[in-house]
């Protein structure tokens, strides 16, 4: 099911949540609303549920307007980040509540909701749990049935919000992998709520990125990392530099100097250049864009080291196979291999 969030605008009490969204959501994807805490991911997966009507704006199903519809009517798949599972039933009650408590003419005969639970228990790789009660199992296990849940009303949308938040880290990347893998097969258009970027990139077709109730960027996560249209993508989706700069006849200069970085499309003046710490080569004898380490400290396999640049007290961090310990004054010149250049605010 295509959903089609058009103009969307959402007040509480006055208090701007969503300012003017639109988004198109393609049938079938694996869509991420990813952004800091109170940008508005929550209340927009809300309102594509149903569980707020917008201030303005509307919200299409395929070609229905569905701004008028009950959560029941859009037939929605939604998980939290709580489990939320009834704890005086079983996994298997679990899975089938949904299907249960539909209207008699629409509901399966009973032997075809059992079989139906069994299947989703399988798909969710906990067969052989079905007797058992939520609190019987694990954080990861019960967000599988979960899932399971909310696929057996065979939704149109499912709509997950940080359905790994409550999780530690290594049971979260596994569930990450499975979550892909179990999309993959049902083809369920799914919206994802997350605050953590590794989380989106890894597990998205495509992420919508999201700052103060407005969005910023839309794309795959390809688009997204390696071009990203704002300094706040830049500086939200993986490590960034940055360090203010000065065009000037089409270059970039730093501290007096032109750096060798050609920049025709950007306006004349202040701007900002922002590269990825990792994406840096060390130049030898060229003064031209020299730092001072101040600081160095280890982030995974490299060295991540602060150097003051531009003779003025300006910081960019960039990557070393090799140590340089802090307050070194060694000049280290560099310069990144890839860039984005945004005028100055
Ligand atoms: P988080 O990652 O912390 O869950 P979020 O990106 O999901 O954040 P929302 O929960 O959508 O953000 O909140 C967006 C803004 O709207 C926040 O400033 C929040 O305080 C406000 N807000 C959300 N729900 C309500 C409500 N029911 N009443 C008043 N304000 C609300």
């Amino acid at each position: 099911m295509e959903v089609r969030v058009a103009n969307v605008r959402k007040e509480f009490d006055r208090f701007p949540a969503l300012h003017d969204v639109s988004l198109d959501i393609r049938s079938g994807e694996l869509i991420a609303l990813l952004g800091p805490s109170g940008s508005g991911k929550t209340t927009l997966l809300r309102l594509i549920a149903g569980l707020e009507m917008p201030t303005q704006g509307k919200i299409f199903f395929g070609d229905t307007d569905a701004s008028e519809k009950t959560v029941q009517e859009r037939n929605i798949g939604f998980v939290f980040q709580h489990y939320a599972l009834f704890r005086h039933m079983t996994i298997l009650e679990n899975i089938s509540f949904g299907l249960k408590v539909r209207p008699r003419s629409t509901r399966p005969p009973a032997g075809e909701i059992r079989r139906r639970a069994m299947e989703l228990l399988d798909l969710v790789q906990l067969s052989g749990l079905e007797k058992r009660y939520p609190n019987q199992l694990s954080g990861g296990q019960r967000q599988r049935v979960a899932l399971a849940r909310a696929l057996a009303i065979e939704p149109g949308v499912l709509l997950l919000d940080e359905p790994f938040g409550a999780l530690d880290a290594q049971v979260r990347r596994e569930l990450r992998k499975w979550l892909r893998e179990i999309h993959d097969r049902t083809g369920h258009t799914t919206v994802f709520v997350t605050h953590d970027q590794e989380e989106a990139l890894e597990l998205s077709d495509r992420l919508c990125v999201m700052s103060q109730g407005k969005i910023e960027q839309v794309g795959s996560p390809d688009e997204v990392y390696d071009h990203p249209t704002s300094p706040f993508v830049f500086g939200f989706i993986g490590d960034s530099s940055e360090l203010p700069v000065t065009i000037e006849n089409g270059e970039v200069w730093v501290g007096g100097r032109a750096i060798g970085i050609p920049a025709h499309e950007t306006p004349t003046g202040p701007a900002r250049l922002y590269f990825r710490p990792h994406d840096v080569d060390l130049i030898e004898a060229d003064a031209s864009m020299a730092g001072v380490v101040t600081a160095s400290r280890r982030v995974g396999g490299t060295r991540r080291v602060e150097l003051e640049v531009g003779g003025a007290s300006h910081k960019v961090e960039i990557d070393l196979p090799f140590d340089h310990p802090a307050g070194e004054k060694t000049r280290l010149s560099f310069r990144p291999k890839r860039w984005k250049l945004f005028p100055a605010a």
